[in-house]
């Protein structure tokens, strides 16, 4: 194992973190399990608190909403770590805790990834405090955003939003949704923007939740958009078309979410590493790293492999961050990331319930619930087949239309 030194300023950081998702998280991941679509309100007073910390300047939320690149940076050369870094150090700790109920924090939505990363400055201080969830993904459009078909029709100063959006996670609960929509369909990706639509705003809906395998206390809408009229100050960033910027400023929320749901998946396999080795120590079963592995029993064997691949998707993950703090291009990484934490994750917490047996597969440990949860980390913000094409496309030095 490398045992990369935390830095200082986060260690204290992340033993609080660590501590939240415990109290919080980790003690009511089977209630809430077990109760799909019960509000988990004991996160009220926990996102009260976050909030009062981030405000004091303490903390920088739970993830989600901390991932704008800092345009202040150090002009004098030196690397740094920022926002990116602690709001990935928090989400892996929290997911430690539990995956569903972190993406159920209010005020922490994907949507508020998505104003960070997207919005004026103006936009971002109207915005403060709102919970916004993020619709893209429709049921003809889901790994290839750009062919999606709400539309977005300029009335006046008004634009008039049409269109079902499905799989929205917190669609129930947040009380914003940064709905994705073009301007014109025949100017492709770059007519497509996001607007900001409050939930009181006539027009928009949730009409059903899912039922869903993992997650479960995330709640997952589907929302219509029937004639909803939201003002032109509502679209998020620039208005223009600009064929040559194309998609990129969209995507530019996937550079600093995507290393935020890679760390979401390093998380969760560290909860079921964790327990699993416990369980291994109980049944007798010693891990020597002093000893061949072909000498050592299979479980053991096993559980070293399955460290040395969860340490790759952490420091996969970690460089990502890192890269966005420092104003670098994280495309490609964030990629590399998410498909590396995305497919391990899925490994380790799925292996971890075989090596412990039955335990691993009932109730009575999170093992088996924690298999679940890991599946969508492979398959939102980007499934590990879309993360491959990307970085293919980056190796390569490919357009989308010439590698699809
Ligand atoms: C619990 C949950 C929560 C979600 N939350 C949100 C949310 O908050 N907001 C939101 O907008 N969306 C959300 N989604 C949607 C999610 O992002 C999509 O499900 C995902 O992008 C995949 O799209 P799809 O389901 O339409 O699959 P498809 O795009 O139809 O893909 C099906 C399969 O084909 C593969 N595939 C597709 N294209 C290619 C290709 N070119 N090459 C190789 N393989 C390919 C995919 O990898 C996948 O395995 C959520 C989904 C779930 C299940």
């Amino acid at each position: 194992m490398i045992n990369l030194e935390t830095p200082k300023k986060f260690r204290a950081f992340i033993g609080r973190a660590n501590q939240v998702a415990d109290h919080f998280l980790r003690a009511n991941a089977r209630k809430y399990d077990l109760a799909e679509h019960a509000y988990p309100k004991e996160l009220d007073m926990l996102a009260t608190l976050i909030d009062g910390m981030s405000d004091s300047g303490q903390g920088q939320g739970a993830g989600a909403a901390g991932v704008r690149r800092d345009e202040n940076g150090d002009d004098d050369g030196k690397v740094k770590n920022g926002t990116n870094m602690s709001s990935l150090l928090s989400i892996i700790e929290m997911c430690w805790g539990d995956v569903g109920l972190l993406l159920s924090m209010p005020r922490q939505g994907l949507g508020n990834s998505a104003i960070a990363s997207v919005a004026t400055d103006e936009q971002l201080e109207r915005y403060k405090g709102t919970w916004a969830s993020m619709a893209i993904t429709e049921s003809g459009c889901g790994s290839d955003s750009a062919a999606l078909t709400t539309t977005a029709v300029k009335d006046g100063d008004h634009y008039v939003l049409n269109g079902e959006k499905i799989f929205v996670t917190s669609g129930e609960r947040s009380d914003s949704v940064v709905v994705w929509a073009t301007l014109d369909k025949s100017l492709g990706r770059a007519a497509i923007k996001s607007f900001l639509v409050s939930k009181d705003t006539p027009g928009i809906r949730v009409e059903r939740l899912e039922h869903k395998l993992g997650i479960r206390s995330s709640d997952t809408a589907t929302i219509i958009l029937d004639n909803c009229r939201v003002h032109e100050e509502n679209l998020l960033g620039n208005a223009e078309i600009d064929p040559k910027q194309g998609f990129a400023g969209a995507m530019a929320t996937f550079d600093n979410t995507r290393p935020l749901v890679a760390g979401m998946a390093v998380g969760c396999a560290r909860a079921s590493l964790e327990l699993t080795r416990e369980l291994l120590n109980e049944a007798g079963v010693g891990i020597d790293y002093d000893k061949p592995l072909q000498t050592q029993s299979y479980a053991a064997a096993t559980f070293v492999a399955m460290e040395a691949d969860w340490e790759a998707a952490l420091l996969l993950t970690l460089e990502s961050a890192w890269l966005a703090d420092n104003r670098r291009p994280n495309s490609m990484e964030a990629s590399m990331a998410k498909a590396k934490a995305g497919r391990v994750g899925n490994e380790i917490t799925l292996r971890c319930v075989e090596l412990a047996g039955s335990l691993g597969y009932s109730e009575n440990e999170l093992l088996e619930k924690w298999s679940r949860d890991s599946k969508i980390l492979d398959i939102f913000e980007g499934t590990q087949q879309i993360q491959q094409l990307i970085v293919a496309r980056r190796l390569l030095g490919l357009t989308s239309s010439e590698l699809k």
